[in-house]
């Protein structure tokens, strides 16, 4: 392809890409394929000559686009949001054009420093604790990995990155509603899934730190060496909020590392009335939100902050010659910062979408999103057989359908499996489920960028329309 040729199919695909987002609606929400039905329309082998670019893009959107989980759909209320917007596209049609290697200042310096520059105006947005520093990761996952690896050096006086584990017998801590990567995180870290506490929760779902305390003292008599505890702000059932100033003080109390993940609320705190669910931040070691979920960013885009600096280099830094450069002694070299080295250029699409949206833009669209799931949590309140099922502090809805007659709990959960099934098939939304205590519970997240009242009252009427049919 000449630059020629691109020229005139980047045109062809700037017009396809502003249909889609104005016809997004048109597609059903969740991809209606079978398994194996996208992979037989594609041939056995590659081509062994050059195929034109008109055919290619041609077989995307008959083959292709089917099998697609329209995740930029307004009605997409599922899961959590991997969210996008116009501006943040743009950017990364911009970094896919420059594709740079991020991994030192040297290998290009204004992505490090605009890097440096968006974690600090985040940490202002949000009203974060000051002593924070902080860097891009690609995901959530990856920071809690970073973050428990670098506990376990600190604890460790880098001693296990030096000679590999000896007796050490650490013990981590969480709660039962804590995200899955933080168990991912302790198997490859090295703890073992057996050395995982998973503490009990309250009725609101959020960590008893009574409970964190016991399991403490319980494990130092047993001579276990307690190491670090993970918080989370908007756990991931059901936003349940851990109180984060009680963990830490446990924390304080017995010298442990504290990292909290917020990873889809995080973007809540953006609002100064939503920052009391925060109160505690001040004494994490580290903490981690994704822009990728609920700030109009694409993925990927986490942002991990961490008090100490020192310690986080100290555990993932590596010096071969062939990356030294002169500027080394002033300048951040991310790729000391996390794991991989290579890095994508991901600070240029937060750079567009907060001048673009501005901070007073991207407050009122997240609080627009606050205000619509708590209006409609009201309403399903109001409605008569249907139970909310945890409390709602951001933009996530758990529910069931409860008619009056039905009280057995197997019946109850089949019968909103069904509801959620048919719900989804209809293509007209997409909404996701989970189990809070053995109760089967309908997730229904508002934060999509797009989304605004119409989609909410659409996919209200949908539900009780399909209620109608079971
Ligand atoms: C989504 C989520 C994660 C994982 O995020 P990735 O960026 O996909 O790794 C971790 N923790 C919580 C609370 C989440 O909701």
């Amino acid at each position: 392809m000449t630059p020629q040729q691109f020229r005139k199919h980047a045109h062809q695909l700037v017009d396809w890409m502003a249909d889609y987002y104005e016809t997004v609606e048109n597609f059903p929400v969740k991809s209606q394929v079978q398994p194996k039905d996208i992979y037989s329309l594609l041939p056995d082998s590659p081509p062994v000559e050059a195929e034109p670019f008109e055919t290619v893009f041609a077989d995307f959107k008959r083959d292709i686009l089917k099998g697609i989980t329209h995740w930029q759909h307004p009605s997409f209320f599922a899961y959590f949001p991997a969210n996008s917007s116009l501006p943040s596209v743009l950017a990364e049609m911009l970094t896919a054009t420059l594709g740079a290697q991020c991994m030192s200042w040297e290998t290009s310096p204004a992505a490090a420093e605009l890097e440096e520059r968006m974690m600090n105006w985040l940490k202002q947005m949000m009203g974060l604790p000051d002593h924070f520093v902080g860097v891009i990761q690609d995901t959530a996952s990856t920071a809690t990995l970073a973050s428990l690896l670098t506990a376990r050096e600190k604890f460790s006086d880098g001693g296990i990155n030096q000679r590999g584990f000896a007796n050490e017998k650490f013990t981590v801590y969480c709660s039962t509603e804590t995200h899955s990567s933080l168990e991912k995180a302790i198997k490859i870290a090295g703890f073992g899934k057996e050395n995982l506490r998973k503490i009990a929760v309250d009725d609101q779902f959020a960590m008893q730190p009574s409970a964190l305390e016991q399991a403490i003292r319980e494990d130092l008599e047993k001579g276990y060496q307690p190491l670090c505890v993970t918080a989370t702000v908007g756990t991931t059932s059901s936003t349940a909020v851990d109180p984060l100033f009680a963990i830490g003080e446990i924390c304080q109390k017995y010298h442990l590392w504290f990292h909290v993940d917020a990873a889809f609320a995080g973007t809540a705190a953006l609002l100064p009335e939503m920052r009391p669910y925060f109160r505690g931040l001040e004494l994490a070691d580290t903490y981690v939100f994704n822009p990728h979920k609920w700030m109009f960013t694409n993925f990927d885009c986490s942002a991990y902050f961490v008090k100490d600096k020192a310690a986080l280099l100290r555990t993932f830094e590596i010096l071969p010659e062939y990356l030294k450069t002169k500027a080394d002694a002033q300048v951040n070299n991310y790729r000391d910062w996390g794991v991989p080295l290579g890095r994508r250029f991901r600070a240029l699409k937060l750079w567009f979408v907060i001048r673009t949206f501005g901070v007073s833009g991207l407050q009122d669209r997240i609080r627009e999103h606050v205000r619509l799931a708590h209006s409609l949590a009201e309403k399903m309140k109001a409605a008569k057989d249907y139970e909310i099922l945890a409390p709602v502090p951001f933009s996530l809805i758990c529910f069931r359908y409860k008619p009056a007659h039905l009280q057995d709990l197997t019946k109850l959960n089949e019968l909103n499996a069904r509801l959620l099934e048919n719900i989804n098939k209809t293509g007209q939304a997409y909404l996701t489920h989970t189990k809070l205590k053995d109760v089967y519970a309908i997730r229904l997240v508002i934060a999509q960028t797009y989304v605004s009242q119409k989609q909410v009252d659409a996919v209200w009427e949908l539900i009780q329309e399909e209620v109608l049919k079971l």
